[in-house]
C-alpha cells in the first residue's frame, strides 16, 4: 500500500509547490520508488477545460482525455509517469459527485454534509489506486486559509487518521520575505501559516522555505522550534536559473532525505541521479542559440502555452542549443505585412488556440514560412491554419477557412475546409456530438494513434509508422480536400487509423514543414525530448548557421 504525502502551501500563492512536489517524485524514482502524483484544486469548476488560459494557464490533457490543472504537466515532464484523469479533481467535481449521488437518493434520506460526504468523497478520490505504487503525492491547491480550501485540508486530516501510523505525512511549503531595510529574513509569515494548519490538526513534518537569500543556521533553528518540526526538515527553496534543476537542489538541501526520515525509513536506498546530472549538463552547456517566434493570441501570460514552452526547452537541450522563444501576437500583422515581425527568426511555431481573432496573423506567419523556407511547427490550430493557408494560395480556394469562425460569426463566409466533426471512432466505439451540447468536454479529448506515410518527414523525424498523441479539439482538417492540396505540394502525412481523421500535414518541397493536429509538447520530457521539438530546433540550428 503507498504511502502518502501531502503537500499544502502558505503565506502567498505562486511558491512552486507543484514543482517542488513534482521533484520531489522525481528524486523518490531516483531512490527507486515508484510514484504517482495527484492536484486537488478548491475552485469551483468542475475541471479547467472551459477556464480561460489568460486566468488559470494551459489546459493539460491526459491520454485518457480528462482536461487538467497545468501541475500535472509539471508532474509528467519531471517523473514520465502519465497522468490519468483521476490524478486531478476540483471542488466543483466533488460536489457535483455528491450532488448527483444525493439526487440519485445514494444516501438514503440523510442531510448531506461537507463532514462527512464531501470529505469521503475527497478521501475516496485520494486512494484511487493506492495499491499500484509506493508513494502518492498529492498537492493541495491554493493556500492554507482559503475558504474553499477547507474541506480538502479536513479530509487529508481524516485521512491520515484513517491510515495506520507513520503512513502519512504533511509537507508545507511557505515564504521568508525579506526585508532589505533591515537586511533580515522574516519568519513570522511561516510561523503564522504553520499555525493555520495546525488549528486544523494538521502539523507538517517537513517544510520547505521559499527564500531569495541564503536562509542562516540560527533561523532555521528558530522555524523549526516554533514550527514543531525537526532542525534538518526545515528545507530552504532558492530560486533557480532552470526549473530542471529543482530535483539535484532539493536533494542538495536533504529534500528527499527529510521525507523519508520522516517515513522513518531508514536505511534509504542511495539514489541514482544520473539522469539529473545529464539535463543539468545539457542546460549548463548548451552552445547555439536559436530564435523562434510563437506567433499566437495568449501570449500576455507565459502559462498559457507552458508545455510548448517547455518542449521548445527540451528540443533544445537533445541538441544542446539555447532557444530563444519570443512570443508574438497574431493580431498584430492580422492586417499588414507580416514580414517585418518575422525575419530574423530561424523557425516559426503557431500554437493551438481556440476563436476567430489572430486567425488571419496566424495564416500569414504559415505562409511567410513556407514561402521564405523557414521551419515551421503548427500545432493543433497552427495546422488547420497552415491547411487553409495551402487552401487559399496553392490550391486556390480563395475563400478557404474554419468552421469555427463561422459558428462564432453566426454567418456562413468560408469554405469548411476545416470543419466541425460530429462523430469518430474512439478505440472501439463511434464517439458522437451534438452541435449545440455544453462547452465543456465536447472536444475529441486524449490520445488516439496516427499512421504516418512511409517515407514522409514525419515519419522520419519519429523513426516509426504508427504513433500516439494527445488531441484538444473540435474541429478537423476535411479529408476531401486531400487529394486537391496533395497535388499543390501539401501533403498529408499523418491519418487516423480508419483514414477519415488528417493527423498530420507537411510541404513537400521545403526543409522543415510540419502541422500537427495533436499536442506534442504534452508528451515532451527534459530527459525524453519530443522527436518533433527536437527536428524543429535542429532545423532551427540549420538556419541559424546559414544567417
Ligand atoms: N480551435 C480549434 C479546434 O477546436 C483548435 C483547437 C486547438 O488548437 N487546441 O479544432
Amino acid at each position: 500500500m503507498a504511502r502518502f504525502v501531502f503537500i499544502t502551501g502558505g503565506v502567498v500563492s505562486s511558491l512552486g509547490k507543484g514543482l517542488a512536489s513534482a521533484a520531489l517524485g522525481a528524486l523518490l524514482q531516483a531512490r527507486g520508488y515508484s510514484v504517482r502524483l495527484r492536484k486537488l484544486d478548491p475552485y469551483l469548476n468542475v475541471d479547467p477545460g472551459t477556464m480561460s488560459p489568460f486566468e488559470h494557464g494551459e489546459v493539460f490533457v491526459t491520454d485518457d482525455g480528462a482536461e487538467t490543472d497545468l501541475d500535472l504537466g509539471h508532474y509528467e515532464r519531471f517523473t514520465g509517469v502519465h497522468a490519468r484523469g483521476t490524478d486531478s479533481v476540483s471542488s466543483g467535481r466533488i460536489y457535483s459527485t455528491v450532488l448527483e449521488k444525493e439526487r440519485r437518493g445514494d444516501y438514503l434520506g440523510k442531510t448531506i454534509q461537507v463532514i462527512p460526504h464531501v470529505t469521503n468523497e475527497i478521501k475516496d478520490f485520494i486512494s484511487i489506486g493506492e495499491d499500484e505504487v509506493d508513494f502518492m503525492l498529492c498537492e493541495i491547491g491554493g493556500t492554507v486559509g482559503d475558504i474553499e480550501g477547507l474541506p480538502f485540508f479536513e479530509a487529508i486530516r481524516q485521512f491520515s487518521q484513517d491510515k495506520p501510523r507513520g503512513q502519512c505525512i504533511f509537507m508545507h511549503l511557505t515564504l521568508l520575505p525579506y526585508l532589505a531595510a533591515s537586511g533580515e529574513l522574516k519568519t513570522k509569515p511561516t510561523q503564522h501559516s504553520v499555525k493555520e494548519l495546525r488549528s486544523i490538526g494538521l502539523q507538517p513534518d517537513v517544510l520547505v522555505c521559499r527564500s531569495e537569500q541564503e536562509i542562516p543556521e540560527k533561523e532555521r533553528a528558530k522555524i523549526a522550534l516554533f514550527c514543531n518540526v525537526r532542525p534538518e526538515a526545515v528545507i530552504p527553496a532558492y530560486d533557480l536559473k532552470s526549473i530542471y534543476e529543482a530535483p539535484l537542489a532539493y536533494h542538495n538541501v536533504g529534500l528527499d532525505q527529510a521525507v523519508l526520515d520522516a517515513f522513518q525509513i531508514a536505511p534509504a536506498p542511495k539514489p541514482n541521479l544520473a539522469r539529473w546530472l545529464d539535463v543539468k549538463d545539457r542546460l549548463d552547456n548548451a552552445e547555439g542559440e536559436v530564435r523562434v517566434a510563437i506567433v499566437g493570441k495568449y501570449t500576455q501570460l507565459e502559462d498559457a502555452y507552458k508545455s510548448i514552452a517547455e518542449a521548445l526547452t527540451h528540443g533544445g537541450m537533445a541538441n544542446r542549443t539555447k532557444v530563444r522563444a519570443e512570443w508574438i501576437d497574431a493580431e498584430i500583422f492580422d492586417g499588414s505585412d507580416a514580414a517585418p515581425h518575422l525575419e530574423g527568426f530561424h523557425a516559426i511555431l503557431v500554437p493551438g488556440g481556440f476563436g476567430e481573432r489572430g486567425t488571419e496573423g496566424k495564416i500569414k506567419a504559415a505562409q511567410f514560412a513556407r514561402e521564405k523556407k523557414i521551419p515551421y511547427l503548427g500545432i493543433c490550430l497552427g495546422m488547420q491554419m497552415a491547411v487553409i493557408e495551402a487552401a487559399r494560395n496553392l490550391a486556390e480556394i480563395k475563400d478557404a477557412g474554419s468552421e469555427e469562425f463561422d459558428h462564432e460569426a453566426g454567418q456562413k463566409r468560408f469554405e469548411p475546409v476545416v470543419y466541425h466533426l460530429k462523430e469518430w471512432i474512439q478505440g472501439n466505439h463511434v464517439a458522437k456530438r451534438k452541435v449545440d451540447d455544453d462547452k465543456g468536454g465536447t472536444m475529441r479529448l486524449g490520445a488516439y494513434t496516427a499512421n504516418l506515410a512511409p517515407g514522409s518527414a514525419v515519419a522520419k523525424v519519429y523513426g516509426a509508422e504508427v504513433i500516439e498523441e494527445r488531441h484538444r479539439h473540435r474541429y478537423e482538417v476535411d479529408v476531401k480536400y486531400r487529394d486537391q492540396l496533395e497535388a499543390c505540394g501539401l501533403t498529408f502525412s499523418g491519418m487516423s487509423p480508419d483514414g477519415r481523421l488528417p493527423e498530420i500535414v507537411e510541404v513537400k518541397d521545403h526543409p522543415w514543414f510540419i502541422g500537427v493536429q495533436f499536442h506534442p509538447e504534452l508528451k515532451s520530457k527534459p530527459f525524453a525530448p519530443h522527436p518533433l521539438f527536437d527536428g524543429f530546433v535542429k532545423a532551427a540550428l540549420e538556419v541559424s548557421r546559414l544567417v
